[in-house]
This record gives C-alpha cells, structure tokens and sequence, in this order.
C-alpha cells in the first residue's frame, strides 16, 4: 500500500458552525458523548454506505452534537493520533464563526491553517476592505456557505468579496449542495436557504469567475456531474469529503489527480477513515497520492511543509 508521508486536509472545521450554541472552539474536557450518529455508520462503511438515513432529522441532529463537540483540544488529539504529518485548512462559516477565531486557533495549534468567511453584516466596501486585512494577517483563502451564511452566489457583497480574492490570487471553497442543516422546527430554519447551495448555482458561479480557483465541495463522489457541468473551465476542483476510495479513483482517473482534493470534513466526517479511504484509493500511485494528499491545496495557497 502507498505510504502517504503528509497531508493537508482541504476542509476541516472547529466549533459549532450552526446558529445557536455559541464559541465552543476552546472549551476543554469535552468528550464525545453517546447518540444516534448516521455520520459513524457511514465511516465505518468507508464512506461506502449513503450518508444520508430513512429519517433526515437524523443526520441534523448527529451533526449538531458533533459539532458542539469539536474543540480545538479534541482537533489536536486527532491530529496527534494520525501516523503521518496532518495539516488541516480551517474553514470559518459567518456569522457563527470569524476569522478571527480561526486566527486565534491556528497560533494555539499551528498545524492550522486559517481560511476568512464574509463578514456580511458589515457595509460592502468595509467588508472587502477587512478580508484584505484577514489576508494581510494570514488567511490563505476564502469559505462560502451560501446556505448558513443565508446568501445567493450572485449577491454583490459575494461579487466584492471575490473581486478581493481574484487580486490575492487565493482560493475560494464554497460549500455545494442543498441539504438542509436544521429540522423544521428549527427557529434556524427559516435563516437558512438550502436552495442557495444547488450545485446548478454553484456551477452558474463557477461561470462567473473563471479566474478565481473555485474548489466545489462535497462532489469528488459526483465527479462525472461536476467537471461536465464544468466543461471547459480550468478553474474548478472538489474536495473528497464523505468518499470512498472507490469513487476517489473514479474522479482522478477521469479527471486527472490535479483537480482532486483531500478533505476530511471534520466534525462530520473524520481523519482516520478518510485518510484510510485515501490510502487504499492511490495505494500503488505516490504521485497521484501526494497530489490528492497535499500538493493541490499546497500550490493553491502557497504552503510548504
Ligand atoms: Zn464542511
């Protein structure tokens, strides 16, 4: 089997990126508890078995609780627990996360690496003129959540802040899909717009912005649908969030290693599984593995390990 000597994990989150529960980041002591949890039974297929259950409160539910969870003291302890180097790209979701925050972590915990998210509360020109300072300060790209965040791919503030990135030449992750994030007796449910993340609408904002590195998140298991819809655009990766080495292969065989992202998704998924996917997915292929593994988001935001 392909031994993969460093990773960088393209998407990883810490806290509670929901409305509602407040800065968990850097609590201590916090254990995982006992409940339900879809996201497991998934894991332990290898990612193999659909994520979602017969009842899609379910996974809203598990999700919660696994973020609420997710210190900064439970991350380390991961990463520690990994056999080789672990890097992880942190990705703040607005308004229940800052960068700052992130910032923050990532001096306690310096295997971070910290991604902005808009400040949408702010006036436009204010809030391009502070992601240019995150930047200034050490955020290497930029997170959308066009779903929790409550806000169209089109929307101008969303157009300013893409201006901001396009001149940094850094990468934007926008989470695609429209799953909902809260039961419907939710008070959050009505802040939240599913229908903002359909993949039509992120491929309609890949369109937009071809100069801008765009990694479409979640869609390594849709390969063949994301780079057809894509067709002709140079600037769109995926990340392999929720994947089984299968379809990890699938995607790089088809599309070439370059376009393939590692990424845990943690809290929802988790370092172990997902690193034991990648492995069996390229085992034989170093050059593809360390593609995947680390070299694509390396390039993208500049990093060396
Ligand atoms: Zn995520």
């Amino acid at each position: 089997m392909t031994e993969i000597h460093r990773i960088l994990d393209s998407h990883a989150h810490i806290g509670d990126i929901f409305h509602g529960s407040g800065n968990v980041t850097f609590k201590t002591g916090v254990v995982k508890s006992v409940y339900d949890d879809p996201f497991a039974a998934c894991e332990k297929s290898g990612y193999a078995q659909p994520l979602i259950p017969e009842d899609p409160d379910d996974l809203i539910r598990a999700g919660k609780r696994r973020s609420e969870e997710w210190t900064l003291e439970n991350l380390t302890a991961e990463l520690d627990r990994q056999t080789c180097p672990v890097y992880a790209v942190m990705l703040p979701i607005w308004p229940n996360q800052t960068f700052e925050e992130y910032l923050a972590a990532s001096k306690l915990e310096p295997r971070i690496i910290p991604f902005t998210s808009c400040a949408l509360d702010m006036p436009i020109r204010e809030m391009a003129d502070k992601l240019r300072r995150d930047i200034e300060r050490g955020a290497k790209g930029l997170k959308l959540h066009p779903t929790i965040q409550n806000t169209p791919l089109d929307d101008p503030k969303i157009s300013a802040a893409m201006e901001v990135f396009r001149a940094a030449d850094l990468p934007v992750v926008t989470h695609c899909g429209d799953n909902p994030y809260y039961t419907a007796d939710s008070p959050y449910s009505r802040l939240t717009t599913p229908a903002y993340s359909a993949f039509d609408e992120v491929i309609a904002f890949c369109r937009r912005w071809p100069d801008v590195k765009i990694v479409v998140a979640h869609c390594c298991g849709y390969a063949e649908r994301l780079f057809e819809a894509a067709q002709g655009l140079r600037n769109v990766y995926t990340d392999t969030t929720m994947c089984s080495a299968e379809k990890m292969k699938q995607a790089v065989e088809r599309f070439g290693a370059e376009r393939i992202l590692f990424g845990s998704d943690v809290p929802f998924g988790s370092l172990g599984p997902s690193i034991a996917e990648l492995k069996k997915a390229f085992a034989g292929d170093a050059v593809a593995a360390d593609r995947v593994a680390f070299e694509n988001m390396a390039e993208l935001i500049g990093f060396a390990d």
